[in-house]
């Protein structure tokens, strides 16, 4: 059971974990709703830098697209988990996914029984690392994630001011126990003012992760052969808009694969729902339906997406005043060891070929200066930084899902 407020104006005790563009959204929006919200803040000196704005004067102002907005403050802000995370009944991990791991390690000895973990977004397998993270006996945390951010967000002024450029029309949501999900939509949809659905399977939301097609796909088919090119700054393209077909078809040939394993999966597993992994165009379509203007195609869709607009390839400086693609950036980082790694490792294990999975991760990999995928299988000496079932020494699907009724 989640510790929720027993009346309409009870106080319920939350602690955000980060300092980044989703925390300052998070934190108005609970303290508004009537929230005691701590932060634990443990990176670099982002603790110290948030104290100074989100405790004092109101705390942090989060300015939403249309001319809302919403401000409140931290009750509490430390670098140190004993000081924030006890007496929690709800913990929001708005951090990248490879900050999970350290986090999750770091609130595991204060958690207390009764909690509910969401982690906003979950991306992929974080049911895996939080199952292997937070073996505690007999306490038993509900753990739940969200397909996605709901909100396109920037900090415009460290710990106090946020501008939310737009909000997702829905989100869905897993949790573990499966049968939690609802209840902790029940909580977080007028927390958050976002459409949250309940989904019942933290393997499709793994799946429905769009950012790990989206996000390799887009570098491999804009960088691919051209990885050395240098950049003034006004010639740096834009990441989303103005695909080319070639992206285009890889990102349907991508999307495509994952269909393939959701359906190779409901032959075999009874619980599991195809119906719960959205295809990338169908998702697209249904998480922007204001802000797309063309939704003739999938290329079109993507171009004509006003929550896109100027958001360009990540790079880096190099001397002369010049850009390079930074390969190191989430859209890499993040989203293949805990995106399309996830995925190639539950396609083996249901015996689905992912030819152009592989031949991004192949990339992608070289890239990142790592090895999944060796030769043909996923067994590189780097399987174990990723969150793929086989770094949790999973090999088959009974072992992924011991109650999903493996057939
Ligand atoms: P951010 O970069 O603003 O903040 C991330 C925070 O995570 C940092 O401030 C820090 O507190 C923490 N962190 C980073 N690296 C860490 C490390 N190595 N160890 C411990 N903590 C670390 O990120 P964000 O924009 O708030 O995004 C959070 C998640 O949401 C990411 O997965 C991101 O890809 C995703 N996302 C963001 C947006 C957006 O518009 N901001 C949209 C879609 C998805």
């Amino acid at each position: 059971m989640i510790r929720r407020p027993t009346t309409a104006h009870a106080i319920g005790s939350a602690t955000v974990c980060g300092g980044g563009n989703a925390a300052h959204v998070l934190v108005p929006l609970m303290a508004q709703a009537g929230w005691q919200v701590r932060v634990f803040a443990p990176f670099a000196d982002e603790a110290q830098r948030l104290r100074a704005h989100m405790t004092t004067g109101g705390g942090t102002m989060a300015r939403f697209a249309g001319g809302r907005s919403v401000r409140g403050q931290a009750c509490c802000i430390s670098a140190d988990a004993a000081e924030v995370i006890p007496g929690a009944g709800l913990i929001l991990l708005a951090l990248p996914a490879y900050a999970h791991g350290p986090t999750l390690a770091a609130i595991a000895p204060y958690l207390e029984e009764g909690v509910t973990i969401v982690a906003l977004p979950a991306r992929s397998g974080f049911d895996l690392q939080a199952r292997a993270t937070l073996e505690m006996g007999a306490l038993s945390p509900t753990v739940a994630g969200l397909q996605t951010l709901p909100w396109a967000c920037r900090v415009t002024e460290y710990g106090r001011e946020v501008n939310v450029l737009g909000t997702k029309a829905r989100v869905d949501l897993a949790a573990v126990p499966g049968d939690s999900a609802a209840q902790v939509v029940d909580i977080l949809r007028p927390l958050l003012g976002v459409n949250l659905q309940p989904i019942t399977s933290f393997l499709a939301l793994t799946l429905a992760n769009t950012g790990q097609l989206i996000h390799p796909g887009i570098m491999y088919g804009r960088c691919r052969g051209r990885e050395d090119q240098t950049y003034a700054e006004e010639e740096i393209p834009l990441f989303y808009q103005g695909l080319d077909s070639f992206t285009v078809g890889l990102l349907e040939a991508l999307s495509d694969e994952v269909q393939a394993v959701a359906g190779a999966l409901a032959r075999q597993l009874l619980d599991f729902d195809p119906e719960e992994v959205t295809p990338l165009y169908d998702w697209l379509l249904a998480a922007y339906p204001e802000a797309i203007e063309d939704a003739g195609s999938l290329r079109q869709a993507f171009n004509s997406n006003r929550a896109y607009a100027g958001l360009r390839l990540p790079v880096r400086a190099v001397d002369d005043g010049r850009y390079v693609v930074d390969f190191e950036a989430r859209y890499l980082s993040e989203d293949v060891p805990h995106g399309l790694v996830v995925v190639r490792g539950i396609a083996e294990l249901a015996r689905v070929p992912t030819p152009t999975i592989d031949t991004v991760i192949d990339w992608a990999q070289e890239r990142l200066g790592r090895c999944y995928l060796d030769g043909s299988g996923l067994c590189g000496p780097d399987v174990h930084r990723s969150r793929a079932p086989q770094a949790y020494g999973v090999t088959d699907l009974v072992q992924l899902c011991p109650d999903g009724g493996a057939s």
